[in-house]
């Protein structure tokens, strides 16, 4: 799935959260909201590391559902702010990243 399909069911889900709990969306909102979802997702990893009080743990699977739950959280979040902001994810993480890695690997395998 490319990654402007995932952003488009990413906003769709955001307009539906929105309409659904009477919450306005902004990009105010979204990074309030990312500052949450970072600190949910801070916290699963704590739990998954025993650095927590003995009555937050969890057995290893439900930790890892845990994790992979609220770092969704975060991407859906980084996700409808791109989209709210105008942003083109996709073009800047070739810019940032994409392209960078390519060439590594391209050097790399070469080697
Ligand atoms: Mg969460």
């Amino acid at each position: 799935m490319e990654l402007s399909e995932i952003q488009r069911l990413v906003d769709a889900n955001a307009e539906c959260y929105s309409k659904k709990h009477g919450i306005p969306l902004s990009v105010d909102l979204l990074v309030l909201k990312l500052m949450e979802e970072t600190g949910e997702f801070a916290e699963a990893l704590t739990v998954s590391r025993n650095l927590c009080r003995a009555e937050k743990r969890v057995d290893a699977v439900t930790s890892q559902e845990n994790l992979a739950a609220e770092i969704a959280d975060v991407a859906v979040t980084v996700l409808h702010l791109a989209s709210m902001l105008k942003i083109d994810l996709e073009a800047a993480l070739e810019k940032k990243a994409l392209a960078k890695g390519r060439a590594y690997l391209a050097e790399r395998n070469a080697a």
